[in-house]
């Protein structure tokens, strides 16, 4: 009974054994012809698209990290929003792989963050320019030009953006800020300084004007002020604020209105036809003092105005109506 029994188990573990084998090398020779046939190769996709086919995963990989990692100076960082799936699959052993073509998809996809610096003038965005060195001979270059007499509040901001910047160079950020109306103002203000005491237009803007005599020499004789030619009755207006010192009748200036703005400057109306002030009152820069008109000595109206440095009289044009 038990020869039996051992008998028919060897006949079974041989049998076993030699099927085993049989299917083993079995396996070894499909596996084989697979092998020399096919090849394995990963199929890249990037959101839920496929982009192309790779032979080696680690190197595409390693190509991603180093794109997204070794930036440039003006990069602040490279976001991936989604990072590429492989799928192994088997290819014919001719069919192409397309590695550039992965890294190329990959980098359209990417969010570069750019560094950029923004010159701000009174805190405004005014000019976006590469770098910070750039930034830096921005800032010098005006506060040469104005000499640093315009206080004008000038910095440097770094900013980050994903979108396209138009970017400047150095001369046209400059060039910018100088054509600011802003710093247009300021120059004309301190043009317009005399003394401390900065001058404005005395007739309105709008009012339609035209200079008839300048200062200085005029027919062998001397003019010591500025003739803005306007319609009668056009307002005038105190070009600083300051005190009144004399208002009414004086010989060829017909109707006159003196100003003085302290520290020796004083201003000069004449030829007025009315006169809103007296003597001792106190005006604002705009405050209405009088009227054109064509008093004294004159042919024509127009407003005589006359700037004095310690009494002496001085070209108004150097500040005004140039
Ligand atoms: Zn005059």
């Amino acid at each position: 009974m038990n020869l039996i029994l051992e008998k028919k188990i060897k006949y079974y573990t041989k049998e076993c054994t030699k099927w085993t084998t049989l299917l083993v090398f079995g396996i070894l020779v499909i596996n084989l012809a697979i092998i020399m046939k096919y090849k394995p190769v990963y199929v890249v996709t990037l959101s839920g698209e496929t982009i192309g086919v790779v032979r080696n995963k680690q190197e595409i990989e390693d190509a991603i990290n180093d794109y997204t990692q070794n930036v440039t100076e003006d990069i602040a960082y490279i976001n991936l929003e989604e990072m590429p799936k492989f799928e192994l699959k088997f290819v014919g052993k001719d069919e192409q792989t397309s590695e550039e073509d992965v890294l190329i998809a990959v980098k359209d996809s990417a969010i570069v963050t750019y560094r950029r610096y923004a010159i701000t003038l009174e805190g405004e965005q005014k000019a976006v320019v590469y770098s910070l060195d750039e930034a830096k001979n921005v800032v010098e270059e005006i506060k040469e030009e104005f000499d640093g007499d315009l206080d004008l509040n000038i910095g440097v901001v770094e900013i980050y953006e994903s979108n396209y910047i138009a970017l400047e160079s150095v001369e046209t950020a400059v060039a910018t800020i100088n054509d600011d109306a802003l710093v247009q103002e300021k120059l004309k203000e301190k043009e317009a300084t005399v003394n401390g005491v900065t001058l404005h237009l005395p007739l309105s803007e709008t009012a339609k004007t035209m200079i008839s005599s300048r200062f200085g020499s005029r027919n062998g004789g001397y003019h010591s002020g500025l003739d803005i030619a306007t319609a009668s009755g056009t307002p005038i207006y105190a070009t600083a604020s300051g005190t009144v010192t004399y208002a009414g009748w004086q010989g060829g200036y017909g109707n006159l209105v003196i100003i003085s703005h302290g520290n020796g400057v004083e201003t000069y109306y004449a030829h007025c036809s009315k006169i809103y002030v007296s003597k001792g009152d106190t005006v604002e820069t705009g405050d209405l003092i009088s009227a054109v008109g064509s008093t004294g000595n004159s042919t024509g109206p127009h407003l005589h105005l006359e700037v004095r440095i310690n009494g002496v009289a001085q070209n108004p044009q150097n500040y005004l109506y140039k």
